[in-house]
């Protein structure tokens, strides 16, 4: 499910009537110095994190000075909620909350609708309410139940004058959930002030992965579950996923540098679901940190595994690759292994890869891999259907403890000297361009017609295309394998270029 933040959350809210404090988020202490200032001095810093029981965690504050107000920011913009850094506040005026209820809208599944928790018991700080919460059935349509929770309501002390407020506070709710399509929505507390009003003083929303495209206004970038907002990589990575819908990409960081007692961090790229978390078990028993879950699956185009590669290969500090998934996926490996043979070659790659890519056409695939790996400083390493993964893992293990134990620096994909030159023949394809090196075409030329699957063909020492550019374009896979196919034969002169957008300016 896609969540907002607190903030984003009491902007539906508000806009759904109701009331919430007034609040401005800060990103830095210097900005919650003013937003402190702007709201009388007195007032609530808040961690905008992904987790629960922030107060307990020390990432909400009662301060009363804007002074108190920056320094509690800083410190809180020191914290990591799990291995994410905290990245805003939000800096909101302090309410006199004199009693704490709760609601909580969630999709009874049995039911096929919503359903709301109500705790009109709580007094303040009093941890178990279990004992006051009401379960009130929602129509999707009609709203919440009128009869049980005019029922829960007379059952309560609350004045008649307050009960009226929280009645139209739970409506308002179930509203905003349902103008946004929610899949859940929490006002925990639910705060009754002294002076008698009904105020939400949190607020935790997600909404529903499939309708997050209805909400374009929402902002939402990445319509799925993750426990952090989406990094830089990971927002990325989700974009080459729209752009390019063959096979499956599935990418998230996981940990930005190796856990306490680890031998390291590993860029993870697995293959099908599965066996991608056995391999997962099995690298992470080897004693090793996973830097990113990735999964490229169902038979994904030699680009994508490409691009997959350049994304995990853009995270700081990896002492090796580790790929491995399904034992027998069902797609011709191959493939994939062009798309990981040209990353490695472009990045240079110098730390350990070991690559386990078991399924259909998996000797050719390993070849593939292995000689192209010749041509690097790293070991690289190809395995098949037959090599378990916690074998691979051990090989992986040996082959990082007897390099040099470098880590792994981003850096710029190489590119062979004929791209961008004027005498290149270029073309461009679907997410890049197609160069071929025309002066050094005749002594490849045999090689890159036999490996072009047609595109391409020799005129007496002159490449010339067989398809129309329109057809050309969308034939990036085979034209990466004619590329690694020139470059395993030792005359590359041709080459994809394939943009990533966002990976190259960062
Ligand atoms: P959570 O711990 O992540 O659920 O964060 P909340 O936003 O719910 O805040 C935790 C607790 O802080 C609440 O249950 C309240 O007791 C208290 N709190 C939050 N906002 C205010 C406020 O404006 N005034 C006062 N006095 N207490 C607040
Ligand atoms: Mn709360």
């Amino acid at each position: 499910m896609a969540r907002l933040h607190e903030h984003e959350g009491k902007a539906l809210l508000a806009k759904g009537g109701l009331a919430v404090p007034r609040g401005m988020v800060a990103t830095n202490p210097e900005q919650a110095l003013a937003h402190a200032q702007a709201l009388g001095g007195r007032c609530m810093v808040k961690i905008q994190a992904w987790t629960t029981g922030r107060k307990a965690i020390g990432g909400v504050a009662l301060v009363e000075t804007p002074e108190q107000a920056r320094d509690e920011t800083a410190r809180m913009l020191a914290m990591r909620v799990g291995q994410f850094p905290v990245e805003k506040v939000l800096i909101e005026e302090a309410i006199e909350i004199e009693r704490e209820l709760f609601v909580s809208l969630f999709i009874d599944d049995a039911a096929r609708a919503p359903a709301l928790l109500l705790s009109l018991e709580g007094g303040s700080g009093i941890e178990d309410r279990d004992a006051g919460v009401h379960t009130i059935a929602c129509h999707p349509t009609q709203g919440v139940d009128e009869a049980a929770l005019g029922r829960a309501l007379e059952a309560s002390d609350l004045v008649p004058a307050v009960r009226e407020k929280v009645a139209r506070a739970v409506r308002a709710i179930f509203e905003v959930a349902r103008a946004n399509e929610a899949r859940s929505l929490e006002v925990n507390p639910l705060a009754i002030t002294r002076d008698g009003e009904v105020v939400c003083a949190d607020c935790r929303i997600t909404i529903d992965d499939y309708a997050v495209f209805r909400h374009p206004d929402l902002g939402i970038e990445i319509a799925r579950e993750l426990d952090h907002p989406p990094t830089r990589l990971e927002r990325i990575a989700y974009q080459v996923e729209q752009q390019d819908h063959r096979g499956t990409f599935y990418f998230a960081q996981l940990h930005t540098r190796a856990e306490e007692g680890s031998k390291g961090l590993v860029g993870f790229h697995g293959a099908g679901g599965g066996g991608s978390m056995m391999s997962m078990d099995a690298i992470t028993s080897a004693g090793y940190t996973i830097a990113n879950f990735c999964d490229t699956s169902g038979n994904p185009s030699s680009a994508k595994v490409y691009r997959a590669a350049r994304i995990i290969l853009s995270q700081r500090g990896l002492c090796g690759y580790f790929g491995s998934g399904s034992g027998v996926a069902s797609q011709e490996q191959f493939w994939s292994a062009y798309g990981l043979a040209k990353a490695f070659w472009e990045l240079d790659l110098d730390i350990p890869a070991v690559i386990r890519l078991g399924g259909n056409s998996e000797d050719r695939a390993v070849e593939i891999l292995e000689s192209v790996g010749a041509m690097l400083r790293a070991p690289v390493e190809g395995y098949r259907k037959d090599d378990p993964p916690r074998f691979i893992a051990d090989r992986f293990d040996r082959l990082v403890q007897g390099s040099a134990r470098g880590v792994w620096e981003p850096r710029r994909a190489r590119m062979p000297s004929f791209v961008g030159a004027p005498s290149s023949m270029r073309v461009e394809i679907a997410g890049g361009v197609l160069w071929i090196d025309t002066p050094n075409w005749a002594a490849a030329a045999q090689t890159a017609v036999a490996h072009s699957a047609g595109l391409l063909a020799d005129d007496a020492g002159t490449p010339r295309l067989c398809v129309s550019e329109e057809e050309l374009a969308g034939k990036d896979s085979e034209l990466i394998a004619c590329e690694i196919e020139c470059l395993r034969g030792g005359t590359p002169a041709v080459f994809v270029e394939l943009a990533i957008p966002g990976l190259d300016e960062g």
